[in-house]
């Protein structure tokens, strides 16, 4: 390990105890997306008693701060989520908003934290090239209700996912990579990505009439469970490597228990593990509700949204990280190659403008989302993340960040810049009605 390398990771040891404190004190207070106020409040504090200003976002959680060695570089780009989830069950929760940290994003925030205490120190800087954005993001959680809607309708955001709000307001346009650091299972991992999902809802009409004369209805849960068992057998389509998921909730209808239920609603969801396959699988599960709602009789109306897009990893900045991890863990504690998973994060949106690493450091402990979860290691997650990430950013721009422009010139991006991924993903939005009975008896499906 070269000098600086041991000084930068040293300054970051000096630094434990105060960034376990911002560890501790984001558990104690946590927040649900989109409301992190208090974590915002207290975290822009704490990077400004470092001397560093803080640029916030507005109308919205969440700001950056610059770190800039004053030489010319790439941009680096590093990410801790702000937002908890809404577990009531959780013994620890917020007992009014049932909010909690299940997730582990208060590890993030403290670790991140950490980089900026490791980096503020000039002989390290001064060894390095270009600059590091550090990110204090809202809402990584999927969330619905009216709180969000309201903050759409109001104009405040466009998305549900923190980092898709800050790529469409430009704080992402002069950043060349993006790394952040998730709770895992155990020791370090890194895996070969995650799912892209799109989020759907589905209207169906039919006619109602009473159960005992029913001749003329058109059944609209009739048409939903045809539709969902139809998308179901999708499922066969795929292979096990496109990591396929298809889910469905019917939402109840309000009709009297003797009537032929006339409007149905169903909430679902797609996810596979590339655009392309997601593409498909949406598709195809569109055109199966609209075979179902024709086979009843039934109108249909599709609402779809890009949840989150898949997250590739970049290779090139997976094996900085790894060499990074060697100088922390033992060789049985270091899981590379783990397999992609079915989850979703809008990291994955990132991954689709600039190269993205998004590794995982684990403490055995209780699984996330879970109403058991906790941190058992607060140092691991905390200060040892936060050496990772700074040992990464160390080994990125060092030697006039030779390693950062190699992993830039490698990349190649999904979408060509930002207006592209915009675009496209509001195509990929559908919204409108999928069938028309046309007067001369043909019928047109229109999914998008
Ligand atoms: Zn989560
Ligand atoms: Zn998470």
């Amino acid at each position: 390990m070269d000098k600086i390398l041991e000084k930068l990771f040293n300054d970051i040891e000096i630094a434990k105890d105060d960034i376990i404190g911002v560890l501790d004190h984001i558990w104690d207070n946590p927040e649900l997306g989109y409301r992190e106020w208090k974590t915002h409040a207290y975290l822009k504090q704490k990077y400004e008693e470092l001397g560093l200003s803080v640029s916030e976002v507005g109308d919205i959680p969440g700001f950056f701060v610059d770190i800039d060695t004053g030489r010319p570089g790439p941009k680096i780009a590093v990410f801790g989520e702000m937002d908890g989830l809404k577990i009531p069950s959780h013994p620890e929760c917020d007992k009014t908003t049932g909010a909690v940290h299940a997730c582990g994003h208060h590890t993030q925030c403290a670790s991140v934290y950490g980089v900026a205490r490791g980096l503020v120190d000039s002989e390290v800087l001064s060894a390095l090239n270009g600059s590091v954005r550090l990110f204090a993001v809202p809402c990584e959680e999927l969330v619905s209700g009216e709180f969000y809607e309201n903050l759409k309708r109001d104009g405040k955001i466009k998305f549900y996912g923190g980092k898709k709000e800050f790529i469409r307001k430009g704080l992402l346009d002069d950043v060349d990579m993006a790394i952040m650091i998730h709770g895992g299972a155990k020791g370090f991992g890194l895996n070969k990505g995650c799912n892209g999902s799109i989020n759907k809802k589905y209207v169906f009409t039919g006619k109602t009439a009473h159960v005992a004369g029913a001749r003329n209805s058109k059944n609209a849960l009739s048409a939903a469970m045809l539709a969902m068992n139809a998308a179901n057998a999708l499922r066969e389509r795929f292979t096990d490597g496109d990591l396929m998921r298809y889910y469905a909730t019917v939402v109840p209808d309000s009709e009297a228990p003797g009537n032929i239920p006339a409007k149905v609603t169903v909430v679902a969801g797609v996810r596979a593990l590339t655009t392309k396959t997601l593409e498909k699988v949406n598709e195809w599960v569109d055109l199966a509700y609209a075979g179902a709602a024709i086979s009843s009789g039934c109108d249909l109306t599709i609402d779809n949204e890009v949840g989150y897009y898949p997250r590739i990893e970049d290779k090139n900045l997976q094996e900085v990280f790894l060499e990074t991890a060697r100088y922390l863990y033992k060789d049985e504690d270091i899981y590379v190659d783990l397999p992609a998973a079915a989850g979703c994060t809008d990291m994955g949106d990132v991954s689709m403008l600039m190269p993205v690493c998004h590794a995982f450091v684990g403490d055995g402990g209780p699984a996330g989302h879970s109403a058991e979860f906790k941190v058992v290691d607060k140092y691991l997650k905390g200060v040892v993340a936060a050496k990772l990430q700074a040992g990464v950013i160390y080994a990125l721009l060092k030697d006039g960040a030779v390693r950062a422009k190699k992993v830039k010139e490698n990349y190649v991006p999904t979408f060509k810049d930002k207006e592209d991924y915009l675009a496209k993903t509001e195509k990929l939005s559908f919204k409108g009605d999928a069938v028309k009975y046309n007067e001369d008896g043909t019928i047109t499906v229109t999914i998008r």
